[in-house]
């Protein structure tokens, strides 16, 4: 199931949602279409505890319902969450020349 973890009620289980060091076979890594909920770092865990993901860890992020939830990635710095920090920057209003 890779490091996003599942809600109650969602076939996907039996890892845990803290571990980032799984990766889905290569069945699973096409690039899908999904709706991505980013939330703060420090309230990811607490956000996906709400809607049913559990893990003895920390969770990072989470999987609920057809709905990614990741933290917002511009605390991050990896040129991954580099270049979502700046699209995202674009979905809020940003305009840069
Ligand atoms: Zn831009």
């Amino acid at each position: 199931m890779g490091f996003l973890g599942a809600a109650a009620g969602l076939a996907q289980s039996g890892c845990d949602p803290a571990d980032i060091t799984a990766r889905p076979p290569e069945q699973y890594r096409h690039a899908p279409s999904a709706i991505v909920i980013f939330a703060e770092t420090d309230a990811i865990d607490a956000l996906c505890r709400s809607m049913g993901v559990s893990a003895d860890k920390s969770i990072r992020a989470c999987f609920v319902n057809g709905v990614i939830y990741m933290p917002q990635p511009c605390g991050w710095s990896d040129p991954y969450a580099q270049t979502f920090c700046h699209e995202t920057g674009h979905a809020v209003g940003w305009v840069h020349g």
